[in-house]
C-alpha cells in the first residue's frame, strides 16, 4: 500500500470527478484520482478519424446561452463551442419522405401532446405512464393543434441534432395519419432513454423548468478532449486502468482505504462517482461497512436508461440532399411489428423509429460524409446482439432502400469506409447511458427524489457521492455531472478543513 494518505481520492475521470478535483487540488488539497479506463472522460467518448472528431456519448453543451456550467469551463480552457446553424430535417414515412405541409402538422401535434402532458395537475396516479396519455383516445398527438414550441424536457440528442425537426411548424393536418404520429412521437425515446410505456406521466417534465436547455453547443474537438484538458489543468495525481474494487472505512485510524485491482490507497475522504448502472451491478461488499437497506433499494429501482449511436463513415456523401438536409426520421415501414429477440437486423431498422444525422450538413464547422444515427431502447437492445460489422452492412442497406436508390443507376453509392457502433449498455463501466426520468411504480415509490437520497453522503461525510444521477434536477446530463463536482467539491473542501483543524 502506499504511504502516503491523500486529502481526498475521487473514483472516476468522468466530468464530475474532474471538475471535483481541479475544485479541491485549487483549495489546496492533495487529490488522487482513480480510474478504471485507460482513458480520462467516462461518458464523454470522441470518435477521431482522421480529421472527424465525433462525440459517441454527450456530444452537446445544453442550454449553451442559458447557464450551463460547462460553457464556462470550456471557455476558462480555450475550447470553442459552435451553436449549429438550423438547417431542415425530412421524416421519411413507410412511403418515402413526407411533403413538408405532413411533417409539419406531425411535429406541431407532438408538440401539443408533449405540452399537454407536462408537469400534470392533478397529479395521475404514478402507474400511469406517458404512453398512455400520449397514445389516448383523446390525446392532442391526434389531434389538431396551434402548439409550435418543442418540450425542453426531452431536449437532447435529436432535437439538437444539425437539424432541428422542430422548426418546420403549421397548423395543417394534411395527409395526418395515426400510426406516422405514433412513430414521430417514438423520437422521444432518444432523449429519454426508455420506451414511453415506462415513463412515469406524474413526473413528465418535472425537471424542464430547471434543466438547461433552449440553446445547444458542442464543444470544438470534442467532449473528451474537453475532460481531458480540464484534469490537465488540476494539480491531481491520476492512476488510469485500475478499477476500485473495495472501500473501506477503517475506524480506529480514521482514514478510508481503496482497494483497486492493482494497489491500495488511503485518503481522508472519498468521493465516489461511479455511475448509477455500476452501483447496481456491484459486490455485495464492495462497501464496507455496508450501504443501509434504503440506499441500496434505491439504486436497485432507480433506471439508467439506454441510447446508443451508429456511425457511418463515406468516403463520399450519396444520400440525397446530402448538403443541405441536417437529419433524417424514419419512421417505422411496418408499425405492426413486434420485435423481439429472434428479429433480424432487417426487421429491426423497420421496425423501429430511427433519428440520422447528417454530418456531411454544414451545420457546423468540420462537415463530414459521415450519418450518425440515434438508437432508442427497442432497437439499441436487439442491435447489440450482432456484430458491429453486420450491423454497419444492414443499416447501409436499410438506408439505400429508405432513400429509394435500390434500382437507381444514376447515382454512386460507395460502401461506408468506416463505422462505430456504441455498446454503452454492457460497457462495465458504465452499465447504460443515464439515469432517466422517473419511472412508473405501483406505489409512488419512484420519485425525483431518489436522485436527491444518490447524492447524500455517509460515513460522517467522509464518503460522498457525485454524478449525473446524484443531480435531481439536473440528472442524465452533463450539466448534472459538473454540478455534483462543485457540490461535492465544497462539502469535502470544508469537512478537510474542518479536519486539518
Ligand atoms: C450516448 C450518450 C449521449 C449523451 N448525450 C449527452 C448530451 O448531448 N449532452 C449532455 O449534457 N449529456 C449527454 N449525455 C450524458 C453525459 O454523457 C453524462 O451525464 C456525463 O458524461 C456523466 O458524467 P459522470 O462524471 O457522472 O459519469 P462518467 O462520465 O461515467 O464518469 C464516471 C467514471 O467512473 C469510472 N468508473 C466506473 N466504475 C469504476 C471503478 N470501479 N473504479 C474506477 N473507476 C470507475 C468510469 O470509467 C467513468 O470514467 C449522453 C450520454 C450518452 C451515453
Amino acid at each position: 500500500m502506499s504511504s502516503k494518505t491523500y486529502d481526498t481520492i475521487i473514483i472516476g475521470a468522468g466530468w464530475s470527478g474532474s471538475v471535483a478535483a481541479k475544485q479541491l487540488t485549487e483549495k489546496g488539497h492533495s487529490v488522487l484520482i482513480i480510474e478504471a479506463r485507460d482513458r480520462i472522460g467516462g461518458r464523454a467518448r470522441t470518435y477521431v478519424d482522421g480529421n472527424d472528431k465525433i462525440d459517441l456519448g454527450c456530444s452537446w453543451i445544453h442550454g449553451y446561452n442559458e447557464g450551463n456550467p460547462a460553457r464556462n469551463i470550456a471557455k476558462e480552457l480555450g475550447v470553442n463551442a459552435h451553436l449549429p446553424k438550423p438547417f431542415e430535417g425530412i421524416i421519411y414515412g413507410p412511403n418515402g419522405p413526407l411533403s413538408s405541409e405532413q411533417a409539419a402538422s406531425l411535429r406541431s401535434s407532438l408538440s401539443s401532446a408533449q405540452e399537454a402532458f407536462k408537469l400534470p395537475h392533478p397529479s395521475p396516479p404514478s402507474s400511469a405512464s406517458l404512453a398512455s396519455a400520449l397514445f389516448g383516445e383523446s390525446s392532442p398527438l391526434f389531434k389538431s393543434s396551434s402548439t409550435s414550441s418543442s418540450d425542453p424536457s426531452t431536449t437532447d440528442t435529436t432535437s439538437t441534432s444539425p437539424a432541428n425537426p422542430s422548426e418546420a411548424t403549421s397548423n395543417s393536418k394534411a395527409g395526418y395519419d395515426k400510426t406516422l404520429a405514433e412513430g414521430l412521437a417514438r423520437t422521444l425515446e432518444i432523449p429519454l432513454g426508455l420506451r414511453l410505456e415506462k415513463a412515469s406521466l406524474k413526473w413528465a417534465g418535472w425537471e424542464s423548468t430547471t434543466c438547461f436547455a433552449g440553446s445547444d453547443a458542442a464543444p470544438e474537438g470534442g467532449y473528451q478532449e474537453l475532460v481531458k484538458k480540464l484534469i490537465e489543468s488540476s494539480k491531481a495525481e491520476i492512476k488510469l486502468s485500475q478499477k476500485v474494487i473495495e472501500i473501506k472505512q477503517l475506524e480506529n485510524e480514521n482514514v478510508i482505504k481503496i482497494k483497486t485491482n492493482q494497489e491500495e490507497f488511503k485518503a481522508k475522504t472519498i468521493i465516489s462517482t461511479i455511475p448509477l448502472g455500476v452501483l447496481k451491478n456491484l459486490s455485495k461488499d464492495f462497501f464496507k461497512p455496508n450501504l443501509s437497506n434504503k440506499l441500496i433499494e434505491i439504486i436497485n429501482q432507480t433506471n439508467v436508461g439506454i441510447l446508443e449511436k451508429l456511425l457511418l463513415k463515406y468516403e463520399k456523401a450519396w444520400w440525397p440532399n446530402s448538403s443541405f438536409i441536417g437529419s433524417y426520421t424514419f419512421l417505422p415501414i411496418n408499425s405492426n411489428t413486434i420485435l423481439t429477440e429472434n428479429s433480424n437486423l432487417e426487421e429491426i431498422f423497420n421496425g423501429s423509429t430511427l433519428v440520422t444525422s447528417n454530418l456531411n450538413c454544414p451545420s457546423l464547422p468540420n462537415s463530414s460524409p459521415i450519418l450518425l444515427t440515434y438508437l432508442s431502447e427497442t432497437p439499441a437492445k436487439l442491435l447489440l446482439n450482432f456484430s458491429k460489422e453486420k450491423v454497419i452492412k444492414a443499416f447501409h442497406k436499410f438506408l439505400i432502400k429508405r432513400f429509394n436508390l435500390s434500382n437507381s443507376n444514376e447515382i454512386e453509392i460507395s460502401e461506408p469506409i468506416n463505422g462505430e457502433l456504441t455498446n454503452w449498455l454492457k460497457d462495465e463501466f458504465s452499465f447504460g447511458a443515464t439515469t432517466t426520468p422517473s419511472i412508473i411504480s405501483e406505489n409512488d415509490e419512484r420519485s425525483p427524489m431518489d436522485f436527491k437520497e444518490l447524492s447524500k453522503p455517509i460515513w460522517k461525510g467522509k464518503l460522498g457521492f457525485a454524478g449525473e444521477h446524484t443531480e435531481m434536477e439536473h440528472r442524465g446530463s452533463v450539466a448534472g455531472a459538473v454540478i455534483s463536482g462543485f457540490r461535492e467539491a465544497e462539502r469535502v473542501d470544508r469537512l478537510l478543513n474542518l479536519i486539518k483543524g
